[in-house]
């Protein structure tokens, strides 16, 4: 079997919290606590759960836009956290970013041409003025949109076209990981399935691996091979997307699950309705981080031992105590 084109491992991520005159650090944000997983080449991992879960500053610590407070991550047989400015700059070639608000992500001050072109100057990806405009038209195409447009500005075009442009701005440099942050979140329903499966046809053509990240597991279930259940900084479930929404094993899951709603009327769910809110990552609870709002959790063994990810079935693994 071959490597996997990205490796995980026991990733941990914390933002301390300064207060006082002298901003002495009175505590930490646990955002990301021990994550580990991998990614092969042309595999899409989609990874879920309530927002402050930790998946957005996950996606950014793999990129090192977000420096990781311990852990490592291998891309491509190299050790990510290990590299210098020059290596970073060499990597992001092969891993780029989508990002949730197309808008915010496009300097409204640059025309798309510019916007997409910017990697293929700092890569040095064109060799001459012609090929540069060549290459965007043809990136634009490839998103569906009208190479003409690569003289407008950002503000010209609708939030599902913008989008494709962020698509369009990181295929220039014909990466082999694209992290999809919330990509398809801020859209309408029917643009939403626009830009997936634009997402799709781009993965069977470019052989691209996703790292999908995204609250709603109904986005998750359609792109996905994989599935990583997050909360609280952990995993709590990884399977196969198939064996998740067929057979989810950890209480967490099964109440995403439960919210999900079903298009035939015939079928009925009935909704899990979780406890209280997530408690706050700064004092996540002990034991099990699940433990205070999960429906099934023992006392004097859930909120004193964290259970750790073990096999339940082939690909499918889960955190707890009772299940699996
Ligand atoms: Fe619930 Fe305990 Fe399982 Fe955590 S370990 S999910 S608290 S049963």
């Amino acid at each position: 079997m071959s490597a996997p084109l990205l490796k995980v491992d026991q990733l941990v991520k914390r933002f301390p919290i300064r207060s006082g005159l002298l901003g002495r650090v009175s505590g930490n944000v646990h955002a990301v606590d021990g994550v580990s997983f991998s990614v092969d080449a042309g595999e899409t991992l989609g990874v879920v759960g309530e927002s402050g879960c930790g998946k957005s500053t996950t996606g950014r610590c793999i990129l090192r836009l977000i420096e990781p407070t311990s852990g490592s991550v291998w891309f491509d047989g190299k050790e990510v956290t290990s590299l210098d400015r020059a290596g970073l700059r060499a990597m992001a070639r092969d891993m780029q970013i989508i990002f949730q608000d197309p808008f915010a992500s496009l300097n409204p001050r640059m025309t798309v041409g510019a916007i997409i072109g910017e990697a293929l100057t700092i890569h040095k990806l064109a060799r001459s003025g012609r090929q540069y405009e060549e290459r965007i038209v043809e990136l634009l195409e490839t998103v569906g949109l009208n190479g003409d447009h690569l003289r407008r500005y950002p503000h010209e075009f609708s939030g599902g076209q913008r989008q494709r442009i962020g698509i369009a701005r990181a295929l220039a440099v014909t990466p082999k990981l694209v992290v999809c942050d919330e990509a398809v979140s801020a859209l309408d329903v029917s643009i939403q399935a626009q830009v997936i499966n634009l997402l799709e046809d781009l993965q069977a053509k470019f052989n691209l691996a996703y790292l999908f990240i995204a609250h709603d597991l109904s986005v998750v279930e359609h792109t996905s091979d994989r599935v990583a259940v997050m909360y609280l900084g952990r995993i709590v479930e990884i399977a196969p997307s198939r064996d998740l929404y067929t057979r989810p094993l950890h209480p967490y899951t099964e109440a995403l699950l439960s919210a999900v709603p079903i298009p035939d009327p015939k079928v009925k769910r009935s909704r899990i309705r979780l406890a209280g809110d997530v408690p706050s990552p700064i004092h996540p609870p002990s034991g099990c981080h699940f433990h205070t709002r999960c429906p099934i959790a023992q006392k004097g063994l859930c909120d004193v031992q964290a259970p750790t990810l073990k096999e339940s079935t082939p690909g499918h693994e889960v955190a707890c105590h009772l299940r699996g």
